[in-house]
């Protein structure tokens, strides 16, 4: 059995709504909840002319290789609703693998740990709320350590 770290973001409609389906058609393909950290809202980053996020981490069991779970989280945002157009616009649901066991994974579709998970308060924040010690496997340092070195100002707030 795989264990993943999924960030789960939001900032279009009923954000609250779409969080929880997302965990529900995960959990239809059989990407089982573990742990889920409380809801933060974060102003939106990189391109800030949007609506608020709601910013969720969720710690999964899955038989699912990295690789198919990708596949599936991409399809799951599809099924709900989202477009791409243009970089960093406004979302339905966006679903990013942070972690996979303990692996490194570093090809053309899909880079584990994600690659701005470090740099990233609204990341960190839930992330830090359910796996305080969990070691990310580039940096060798626990993800406290990470939230504690991290020079991103944002604002992240518990809803
Ligand atoms: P960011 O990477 O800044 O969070 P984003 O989430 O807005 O950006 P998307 O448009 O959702 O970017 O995803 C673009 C592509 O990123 C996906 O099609 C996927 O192949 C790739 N990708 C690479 N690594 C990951 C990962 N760890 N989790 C999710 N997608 C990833
Ligand atoms: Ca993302
Ligand atoms: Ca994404």
């Amino acid at each position: 059995m795989n264990r993943a770290y999924i960030l789960l973001g939001t900032n279009m409609g009923n954000k609250l709504a779409h969080l929880q389906m997302a965990i529900e058609l995960m959990h239809l393909q059989n990407i089982s909840l573990i742990q889920q950290s409380s809801i933060y809202k974060t102003a939106a980053w990189g391109n800030t002319d949007q609506d608020d996020f709601y910013n969720q981490v969720i710690e999964v069991a899955t038989e699912l290789s990295a690789e198919i779970l990708l596949q599936t989280l991409l399809e799951i945002e599809t099924k709900m609703g989202r477009t791409r157009n243009q970089k960093w616009e406004a979302r339905i649901i966006d679903l990013d693998i942070l972690y996979f066991n303990n692996e490194i994974i570093d090809t053309e579709k899909l880079k584990v740990p994600h690659p701005y998970l470090h740099v990233r308060r609204f990341t960190l924040i839930p992330l830090t709320e359910i796996a305080a010690n969990y070691i990310h496997p580039i940096f060798n340092k626990t993800n406290s350590e990470l939230l504690a070195n991290c020079s991103d100002g944002s604002e992240v707030i518990k809803n």
